[in-house]
């Protein structure tokens, strides 16, 4: 959804799902230093929202066409993102620039020439500046891919805003340029991830699932988690199999015997009160528990929606905060909102 607001420009918001690994099974650590993985990933019903913002100041009316743009960024002010950078290494404005390298698009820093006129040889063009304003929602740090979705987010806005009109596969090549997660989050849904993760293929699934999400704010970095994978024995390889006949069937009990995450051990010994909360989670009632991606967030899956309800309250004490979601939750979408 894309509106033109009263000050004569124009704004999207989009917003992006988290994504959970119901399987992740780790290969040994690569000549790269990266791991090979075959992992199922699913997008899950907890959401960061990125408004985006073109002045209307440029005289080209094809935003894509132009050659020079400025990109800004501001993030809604929130202790829980105090470790969220707005600098250039936020995914936000990678994922901005990538896509501006694939467009032939010059970006203008912030102390380039003033909106209105950029000097290119003989030649003055007029450029605008795209404004970026991030809310977060999903944990910062902790296995939920929260960097990646916001630069899908970006990509997928950006792309629609600017009129660049890229087909999906040519985001997804974008963005694998970007992180491993990226290309899922573009997609969205189920799908199952090799290599780093990057390459992925659509799974069939039926119905959904209900899921206490436990949020602890003390960051957990994911390549502290991988060099600590790397000095434990490794585990036996383990196959994606059973979870995706469980997603196949709609078979929640199925599901709950086959959640596997090779990553756990080393979260559990870096973060050693998950524990603790792993056992309140299944005293509560939980089918089972999972800690997601890299951690610390710890999933507990649920029998249904009231159930997830009843285990988030009780399991609240042991969390910095407990919410309920649940998965698949689609894909980035175009939402109606009032500019900021
Ligand atoms: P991974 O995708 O590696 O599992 P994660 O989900 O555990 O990561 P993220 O929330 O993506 O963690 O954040 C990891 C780090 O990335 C943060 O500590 C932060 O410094 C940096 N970062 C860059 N851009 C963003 C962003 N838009 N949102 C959150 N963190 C970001």
């Amino acid at each position: 959804m894309s509106a033109t607001d009263g000050a004569g420009s124009r704004t999207l918001r989009v917003r992006v799902p988290a994504k959970i690994n119901l399987h992740l099974g780790v290969g040994p650590r690569r000549a790269d230093g990266y791991h090979d993985v075959v992992t199922v990933l699913q997008t899950i019903s907890i959401h960061d929202t990125l408004q985006i913002q073109l002045g209307d100041d440029a005289p080209s009316s094809h935003p894509a066409s132009r050659r020079h743009m400025r990109v800004a960024l501001t993030i809604a002010a929130d202790g829980a993102t105090a470790e969220v950078p707005a600098d250039a290494s936020n995914l936000v404005l990678v994922a901005a620039g990538r896509l501006m390298q694939h467009l032939g698009i010059t970006p203008e820093g912030p102390d380039g020439p003033d909106e209105g006129a950029a000097e290119d040889g003989a030649r003055h063009e007029a450029f605008a500046t795209t404004r970026l304003h991030l809310t977060k929602r999903i944990p910062v740090a902790a296995g939920m891919a929260g960097g990646s979705a916001d630069a899908a987010a970006a990509l997928v806005g950006l792309n629609r805003l600017w009129d660049a009109e890229l087909d999906a596969e040519t985001l997804e090549d974008i963005a694998a340029t970007i992180g491993s997660d990226v290309p899922f989050c573009v997609r969205g849904g189920s799908a199952l991830g090799t290599g780093t993760g990057a390459s992925v293929a659509r799974v069939l699934t039926r119905g959904c699932t209900n899921w206490v999400v436990g949020i602890d704010r003390a960051p957990l970095s994911t390549a502290e988690v991988y060099a600590t994978f790397d000095r434990l024995a490794p585990p036996s390889p383990s196959s994606p199999d059973a979870v995706l006949q469980a997603l196949r069937t709609d078979d929640v009990e199925g599901l709950a015997a086959a959640l596997h995450n090779d990553l756990e051990p080393a979260a559990l010994e870096l973060r050693p009160v998950l524990t603790e909360r792993r056992e309140a989670m299944l005293r509560a009632g939980a089918l089972a528990t999972l800690v997601s991606g890299s951690g610390p967030t710890l999933l507990g899956l649920a029998r249904d929606a009231h159930e997830a309800r009843r285990i988030a309250s009780a399991v609240a004490p042991y969390f910095d905060a407990v919410e309920v979601a649940t998965a698949p939750a689609g894909g980035p979408e175009f939402v109606p909102g009032r500019p900021h």
